[in-house]
This record gives structure tokens, C-alpha cells and sequence, in this order.
């Protein structure tokens, strides 16, 4: 689950990370009374959605005057936003946030994360701060650091020199990674980047910007994480795929997949892609699913616009095939067949789940294999 840039610096403050001082605003009049709660002659206005790369998209605006912050309040607030990160679409700004300016001397990239390989967090660092980090790591790496290593002080002052600190300035950033790792592990996160990280003119280190995602498997003893959740950023399928139990990820394509078995589903995926098309979705049912959750499933896909055919594949094994029909027959009570279905349906109860089907007069084009099922999906939806 990711949080938004404002509550993420909220959690870390309380870890003791250095953030600038900031007040969250969601409406124009906010927004400038902010600027006055806060003080000083510069501010930042920033778009409060859950995705990066806001500074080159407008979405990040120095202001020198009240009128300016107003302004730049009035640009973002009910706009949509789009960034190398939000895809087409872009994202609506329902927040944004007022920070004090920063006169900046140094930007620095700094991330934590969980690395599987090595079975601990490792520090991700580099001098060259602000910046997409991709694009470094593609043009520059020898700018990136990556250390698998517990953050000991030692640890702590290779990265420090690898980004040019010096002095004091080296004692100040042990402690912000200190305060970073007691924080991703007392919060379960996954990851916590700022980018950039900064070194200011009066030579204090700030988190300047602030993402944090917190692994969603621990999200039942995060309670005042799971309190920060913004539904409103997320995919509303995905959501409400989630309520049924299923595992639902919304992509690109036109073709909606309905599959049992995570590893069945990613075949289905690529089996469409070699037939020249693409899914709509990634969607397991999962085991034990009942005749309400495929229900729910079919709607989303009956219900999504993208999506110009259906293709399920079944390989019933606990999931049972008269449940995958009997819940086709549910959503189409509210949810009619408007696209062309196309069923691959064996394993168990595979009989009792065809006739369901036939007798209820439903239209559906039935395949015999995956191979089939994927080509008469891909020629159905073009
Ligand atoms: P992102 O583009 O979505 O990652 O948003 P960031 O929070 O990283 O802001 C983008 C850039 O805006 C930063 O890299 C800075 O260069 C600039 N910026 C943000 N806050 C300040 C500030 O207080 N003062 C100055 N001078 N620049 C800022
Ligand atoms: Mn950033």
C-alpha cells in the first residue's frame, strides 16, 4: 500500500527523519492562510497523488507570494495531473501541500528496501539526486550505490563519503539512516525513498520528498498505517476485486481474463500476447472461490469498457466448474454478456459445468485448449 507524500513525512518525523515544515491544504483559501502559518518569503506547493515525477509535470511549484501560492493552488486543486508515473489519464489533485522553501545546496537519492536476494533491507544512495532514478541507473551507475549490509556506522560513512559528506554532515546522516531503518521495520514497509534528499545551504540534511510503501501482508497490525489508505488513488476494480478475495490487477488491453491459479493466469496472459493481442487484466480466482466471487468477477469484466471479449480458462481442480458457471449465470442477472465469451472450462465437475451453461441458452464459444481458447479470444476482440 503506498501513503501520500505528506503522511509519509508525518510517520518519519515521528522516527525523528528531518522534514521541512509543511501544513496540508484542500482548497485555495487553505492554501495561503498555510503560508502564513508557516512563515518566511518562499514556498512549495506540491500535488498530493500517489505517483512521482511531479516536478517536471507542474506538479511541484515555487512560490515567492501569497497571490503565487494561490495560484498555484488554483492550477492543481481539481485538476488532473499527469506525470511520467500516472500514465494517460493522469491523476486527479484532491490535496496539496504547502512546504516552506528550502534553499537547496545538494540533492542526494537515497532508498531502503526490501532485497529478497539477500534477505535484508539494502540502501540504495547516489550523488546525483532529483532525478529519475532509472534513467541514472541507466546512463550513470556508477553514480548508484547498493549495499546489502546492516547500517552500521561504518556502513553509514561509506555512504556518507560516497555523497560527498563531510564532517559533521557524515554524523547527521548516520543518524537520519538510523532513524529510516528503526522506521521500515517497525512500520513494515517495503520500501522508503526520498528523492531527493537534501543537503541544505545551512547545511542540514532534509528529507525533501518522502515515498513509503508499507507491505500490504502486514497491513493487519498497522492500524494507524491502514488509516492513511486514500481509495481514491487506487485502481476502484482492484479495490473492490479485493472485497471478493481476488486477485485482480487491471492492464492494458482489451481482452478480459478470468483464470484459477495465479501461474495459469500469467500463461493465459502471455498465450493472448502470442496471439497478438492483450489482456485487460491479470485475474485469479483462486482456490476455494464461491459462486459470489466469480459473480463479481464477471461483472468487473462485463462492466469494464476496455474490455471487447472474455476469456475464461478454468482448470478445475478445487475450484469446481459448476461454480465458475453458476456464478456467470448470477452476473448476467445484472451484468448481460455484451462481449463475445469464450470458455475454456476442464477438471472437476467440467460436465455439470458445460451444461449449466448450455441449458441456460447462454451464448458462449467453447475451446477445447488454451491454445484455441487464446486465438478465438484474440480474433473475437479485434
Ligand atoms: P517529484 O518530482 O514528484 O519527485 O517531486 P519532488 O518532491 O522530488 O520535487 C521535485 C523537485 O522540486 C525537487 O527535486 C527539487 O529540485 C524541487 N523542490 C522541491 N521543494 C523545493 C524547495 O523547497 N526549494 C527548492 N529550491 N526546490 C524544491
Ligand atoms: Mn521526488
Amino acid at each position: 500500500m503506498n501513503i501520500h507524500e505528506y503522511q509519509a513525512k508525518a510517520v518519519l518525523k515521528t522516527f525523528g527523519v528531518p522534514v521541512p515544515h509543511g501544513v496540508l491544504a484542500n482548497d485555495v483559501d487553505a492554501a495561503v492562510a498555510a503560508c502564513g502559518e508557516l512563515g518566511g518569503a518562499v514556498w512549495v506547493v506540491k500535488a498530493q497523488i500517489h505517483a512521482g515525477g511531479r516536478g517536471k509535470a507542474g506538479g511541484v511549484r515555487i512560490c515567492h507570494s501569497e497571490a503565487e501560492v494561490g495560484e498555484a493552488a488554483r492550477a492543481l486543486l481539481g485538476h488532473k495531473l499527469v506525470t511520467k508515473q500516472t500514465g494517460g489519464g493522469g491523476k486527479l489533485v484532491h490535496k496539496v501541500y504547502i512546504e516552506e522553501g528550502l534553499n537547496i545546496a545538494r540533492e542526494f537519492y537515497l532508498s531502503l528496501l526490501v532485497d529478497r536476494e539477500n534477505e535484508c533491507i539494502s540502501f540504495v544512495v547516489s550523488p546525483a539526486g532529483g532525478m529519475d532514478i532509472e534513467g541514472v541507473a541507466a546512463e550513470t551507475p556508477e553514480k548508484i550505490m547498493t549495499l546489502a549490509e546492516q547500517p552500521t556506522a561504518d556502513v553509514c560513512r561509506k555512504m556518507a563519503l560516497f555523497l560527498g559528506l563531510e564532517g559533521a554532515q557524515v554524523t547527521d546522516f548516520t543518524r537520519l539512516i538510523e532513524s529510516l531503518h528503526t522506521a521500515f521495520q517497525s512500520k513494515d514497509a517495503s520500501m522508503i525513498e526520498l528523492n531527493p534528499l537534501v543537503l541544505t545551504a545551512e547545511e542540514q540534511l532534509i528529507a525533501l520528498d518522502a515515498k513509503f510503501i508499507v507491505d500490504d501482508n502486514a497491513l493487519y497490525r498497522q492500524a494507524a498505517l491502514l488509516d492513511l489508505r486514500d481509495f481514491s488513488e487506487e485502481e476502484p476494480r482492484e479495490t473492490e476485486a479485493a472485497e471478493f478475495g481476488l486477485n485482480y490487477i487491471a492492464l492494458d488491453g482489451n481482452i478480459g481474463c478470468m483464470v484459477n491459479g495465479a501461474g495459469l493466469a500469467m500463461a493465459t496472459m502471455d498465450m493472448i500476447q502470442i496471439k497478438g493481442a492483450q489482456a485487460a487484466n491479470f485475474l485469479d480466482v483462486g482456490g476455494g472461490v464461491t459462486v459470489d466471487a466469480v459473480c463479481e468477477a464477471f461483472k468487473l469484466l462485463f462492466s469494464d469498457a476496455h474490455v471487447k471479449a472474455v476469456l475464461v480458462n478454468i482448470f478445475g481442480g478445487i475450484v469446481r466448474c459448476d461454480i465458475i458457471a453458476n456464478g456467470l449465470l448470477e452476473a448476467i442477472k445484472t451484468h448481460p454478456m455484451r462481449v463475445p465469451v469464450v470458455m475454456r472450462l476442464v477438471g472437476t465437475n467440467e460436465k455439470e459445468g458445460r451444461k449449466i451453461v448450455k441449458d441456460a441458452g447462454l451464448d458462449v464459444r467453447w475451446a477445447d485448449d488454451l491454445d484455441q481458447a487464446a486465438s478465438m479470444a484474440a480474433q473475437a476482440a479485434c
